[in-house]
């Protein structure tokens, strides 16, 4: 057993700097969660203070329902995976795996069974008696979460483990790393600023942003149903766009008005924008969810001149402008596009989602996770 919770946890640096404002997280056993934002929102820091590497300003945290605030790192059975590896150049791979284990004592039979183990699991056996610089940036890094699969920890912490890895390394090892924990069925927490990673591998995500936690839960949850502009624009990839539209009633029907164009909003949204009649909303659409129409205005249709054709091969990722604000498409790869070509693309309202214009936060609800 190894659940994680964070009550309301704090951290301010050296009485001044707040890093993070009242963190509730529950890690359930065996979970995989992920901590994501942007650079400096406090993820690493949360991660620390769960490892015992920072001391916890105001909250609490419990491990398997027992308070662990004052508790050393080294008893809080917990093994943490860093992004420049740290390891030992003077050591073999079979003694940097080793070291930790010879350090608490542990005997040398045990030692050679554990190490043994994670190099079988990690397929690094082969390795075992080079020194790290005989070693590709992706060993390393194997044998880094080696050092600490041998401790048996109840729980796995890893702090942007693939940064240093080129792209294709990043995603072989971002598959390793989910399949590492089917096997070992272990309780991990994943702090990085991708959101790919985060979508790719969490059984649960928590997005940050500014010390502060803004959504919480699994990858499809958050794509589908984003709680605020922030989680909308930063969960999917190309973004989501965001036109600034008013909300009209025509002929009992609701209009989104953009000033180039109309868009009639969909039957399913009409009740809760009701309220936003005659005011300004955020219009969120996924550059997946527009499906080009031709080149002239048909109905419910965004008229749009081609800015950026970006051919990925599987897809085509189209930068656009309407007359006063730019959006982002979604194609099949089969149809070109000219830069300066007039196209129309209609978006699929029944996928739309709205933001508040003044608290950015979903107007639609959300189901229940
Ligand atoms: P992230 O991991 O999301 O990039 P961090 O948790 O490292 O962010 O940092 C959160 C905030 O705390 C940042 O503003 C950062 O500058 C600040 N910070 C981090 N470590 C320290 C420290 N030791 N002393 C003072 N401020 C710090």
């Amino acid at each position: 057993m190894a659940k994680v919770e964070l009550k309301g946890v704090g951290k301010v640096y050296d009485g001044a700097v707040r890093a993070v404002d009242n963190a509730n997280i529950v890690v359930e056993d065996k979970e995989f969660v992920v901590f994501v934002g942007p650079s400096g929102c406090g993820k690493s820091t949360t991660l620390r203070m769960i490892a015992g590497l920072e001391d916890i300003t105001e909250g609490e945290l419990l491990i398997d329902g027992e308070l662990m605030n004052d508790v050393p790192p080294k008893d809080r059975n917990i093994a943490m995976v860093f992004q420049n590896y740290a390891l030992y150049p003077h050591m073999t791979v079979y003694e940097n795996m080793a070291f930790g284990l010879r350090i608490k004592k542990v005997n040398k039979d045990e030692i050679d069974k554990r190490v043994h183990d994670a190099a079988r699991i990690l397929d690094i056996e082969k390795f075992l008696e080079r020194k790290p610089k005989a070693l590709s940036g992706g060993q390393r890094q194997r044998v880094a979460v080696g050092r600490a699969i041998v401790r048996h920890p109840k729980v796995f912490l890893f702090d942007e483990p693939l940064s240093n890895l080129d792209a294709k390394l990043r995603v072989q090892m971002r598959a390793e790393i989910s399949s590492l924990h089917h096997r070992l069925d272990a309780t991990m927490i994943y702090v990085t600023h991708d959101q790919v990673e985060a979508m790719t591998m969490a059984d649960k995500i928590v997005v940050y942003k500014d010390g502060k936690i803004q959504q919480t839960g699994s990858p499809l949850h958050l794509y589908n149903y984003p709680g605020n502009k922030f989680v909308a624009g930063f969960i999917g990839s190309p973004p989501m766009n965001f036109l600034t539209v008013t909300v009209l009633e025509e002929n009992s029907d609701l209009i989104l008005d953009e000033g180039g164009f109309k868009l009639k909003v969909s039957a399913e949204h009409n009740a809760c924008l009701k309220k936003y009649v005659d005011k300004d909303v955020y219009f969120g659409i996924r550059p997946e969810d527009l499906d080009f129409s031709g080149n002239s205005g048909a109905q419910d249709s965004i008229p749009l001149t081609v800015n950026v054709v970006e051919p990925l091969g599987a897809d085509t990722t189209i930068w656009l402008n309407t007359k006063t604000q730019s959006m982002i498409a979604r194609t099949d790869p089969s149809r070109t596009f000219k830069i300066g070509e007039a196209v129309n693309f209609v978006p699929r309202m029944e996928k739309a989602r709205y933001f508040d214009k003044e608290t950015e936060l979903a107007i639609l609800p959300a189901p229940r996770q």
